[in-house]
């Protein structure tokens, strides 16, 4: 019998390397196993044990022991490899099914773990051949011993059935530890998941019982799942912001000489990156850049059709010219010169220029090319034309952008740019704890007003409301269009009693700055209902709360400010 500090039996020897490799906190790599089984067999090298070890092998009794470390360091091996076919997390299933399957059975588990590795390898890279064949013919139960690689290997036990399952015990104490040290070196990776991965480390360690070892796979497997999703979280935000920003990279050059459509793309982008990232709000960002791109390519389309009208109308005027002017020789040459510029010029400005230079010279030799003159004249209407249907185009496609988040008719926020605004306001809120107040403000009788006036002095009428509402409040203030003639106002930092104040100042402001239509002057009432934000409190709470304090407003004879409970 061999002394505790001096092990006879490999299998002994193996256990203990990896029992020391365990309590050193060393990782499991072969060199490192090498090395403790050395220091622990009193061997100089690895390959000294191994020659001690073979002839051992080859007088194997009929049950071979379990070569557990070798297995284990095939399977941190080929976990890491990569197989064709077989995921990481496919592997860990199968690992994980296994060992909770076969846990009460070492020499099963053991089995089965090797046809695991054997099935990884089967669809790729092989894993170690095994090489000597000492199995019984007669044991149900025997594993192929592996061919050693660094002198780690199964040895024969003198009562394989007794020894096998306490050096298995011993093996899969020290697999549990293995696995808790793997846990644990995921906490400075997902440093949000440590709580949950010490508990499942603690509970690693206690696993007694086999009823045990199938909750913790249970777990394990969640773990797996829930780390997986985060990373895959991560690289999706990540392609996101790349997608997004190739988008824009893309379309830059693409882009009108005016760069404000570029400000107001990369304003939104900011806001994008301010707030915490989601796939979610990623994606938001997208369909507006890309809304904006499709109508801008629409729009850029229109205006390449204008310029190639109008460089057509010239050349074909241009012929024109050199048929009637053909007597006159100098000219001839003038108009060949014009007709290259023209096939060359690439913006209107140019083209214009071009056309007063061939009206100056035409003035000159009027008087045989009446006719002509009077064409010029059209053409040069048409060109006016032109530019101002480009002017407008160009004009159209700045405000795509700022559209997307604006109410068309009276400039204040639309409800996507309120849903935006008010996720922002409300953040920066809970961060600084500072109260936000909210107004809903309602036009009086202003189904009558449209009835008595029409829609379009309507329509009027709210934008001076806006108008007037805008030019009141502070620049950190925010106004939207709820509702047809519901504004709500949005005041960061302003108390209750404080925005009570600011839309009664509202009220008197708009019967002071009357609306005028047709020579007539208007006075325009509202009611409102006044709510400030509790901390934390969902913003359409606080809408809701402000709507029933304008309802009541209403209700208590319009034009009056009601604060919300
Ligand atoms: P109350 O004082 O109770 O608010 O009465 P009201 O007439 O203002 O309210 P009601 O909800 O009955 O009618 C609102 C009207 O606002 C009906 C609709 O025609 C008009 N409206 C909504 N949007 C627009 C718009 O964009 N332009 C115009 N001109 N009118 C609008
Ligand atoms: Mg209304
Ligand atoms: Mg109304």
């Amino acid at each position: 019998m061999a002394s505790p500090d001096k092990p006879s039996s490999t299998a002994e020897i193996a256990s203990k390397t990896l029992k020391s490799l365990v309590t050193q906190k060393l990782a499991p790599t072969p060199e490192n196993y090498a090395r403790v089984y050395a220091e622990i067999s009193g061997k100089p090298n690895a390959v000294v044990a191994q020659k001690e070890v073979e002839p051992g092998v080859s007088q194997a009794p009929a049950r071979p022991a379990l070569a557990w470390s070798g297995l284990i360091r095939d399977l941190l091996r080929q976990l890491e490899a990569h197989h064709k076919g077989v995921t990481l997390s496919r592997k860990k299933d199968g690992l994980d099914t296994v060992l909770t399957k076969f846990a009460a059975n070492p020499e099963v588990l053991y089995e089965k773990l090797h046809g695991l590795l054997r099935s990884w390898a089967g669809a790729g890279v092989p894993a170690t051949p095994a090489a000597t064949p000492a199995v019984s013919p007669s044991s149900e139960t025997a594993v192929t011993a592996k061919e050693p690689e660094l002198g780690i290997v199964a040895v024969p036990l003198q009562t394989p059935a007794v020894s096998g399952i306490v050096v298995g015990h011993e093996m899969m104490a020290d697999l549990q530890e293995l696995l808790a040290q793997t846990l644990e070196s995921n906490k400075a990776l997902e440093p949000g998941m440590a709580e949950e991965i010490t508990a499942l480390v603690q509970q690693v360690r206690s696993v007694r019982e086999h009823e045990q070892v199938t909750d913790l796979a249970k777990k394990l497997r969640h773990f797996w799942v829930k780390l997986e999703l985060r990373g895959g979280d991560k690289a999706k935000i990540q392609e996101g912001l790349v997608r997004l920003l190739r988008l824009l990279v893309e379309n830059v050059g693409e882009l009108v000489a005016d760069d404000k459509w570029l400000h107001g793309q990369i304003a939104m982008l900011q806001d994008i990156i301010a707030q915490p990232l989601d796939k979610r709000s990623i994606a938001d960002a997208e369909r507006s850049l890309r809304d904006a791109l499709i109508k801008q390519s629409t729009l850029k389309k229109s205006l390449a059709d204008a310029k190639a009208t109008l460089k057509s109308l010239m050349t074909t005027f241009i012929d024109r010219m050199g048929e009637l002017t053909e007597s006159t020789g100098e000219y001839h040459a003038k108009i060949e010169n014009y007709t290259q510029k023209i096939g060359q010029a690439d913006n209107l400005t140019e083209l214009g220029h071009i056309l007063e230079d061939i009206m100056q010279d035409t003035r000159v030799i009027q008087a045989s090319a009446l006719r002509s003159h009077e064409e010029l004249v059209t053409a040069r209407r048409q060109v006016d034309d032109a530019e101002d249907r480009i002017r407008q185009l160009e004009q159209e496609l700045e405000q795509v952008s700022e559209l997307v988040r604006e109410d068309q008719l009276t400039g204040t926020l639309n409800r996507r740019g309120l849903d935006e605004m008010l996720e922002r306001e409300s953040m920066r809120a809970d961060r600084s704890q500072s109260p936000v107040s909210m107004a809903l403000i309602d036009i009086d009788n202003f189904k009558l007003f449209n009835d008595l006036l029409g829609h379009q002095a309507g329509d009027q009428a709210l934008m001076h409301v806006s108008e007037v509402v805008k030019n009141a409040l502070r620049p950190t203030d925010y106004v939207a269009r709820y509702g047809g003639e519901e504004f709500l106002l949005v005041l960061p930092g302003t108390g209750l009693n404080e925005a009570v104040e600011i839309v009664s100042r509202l009220q008197r402001l708009l019967s002071k700055n009357l609306f005028v239509y047709n020579h007539e002057e208007l006075v325009i009432t509202f009611s409102g209902g006044v709510a400030v934000r509790a901390g934390g409190e969902p913003a359409e709470e606080v809408i809701a709360r402000a709507d029933r304090a304008m309802y009541h407003a209403k209700a208590s004879g319009k034009n009056r400010v009601v604060k919300a409970e």
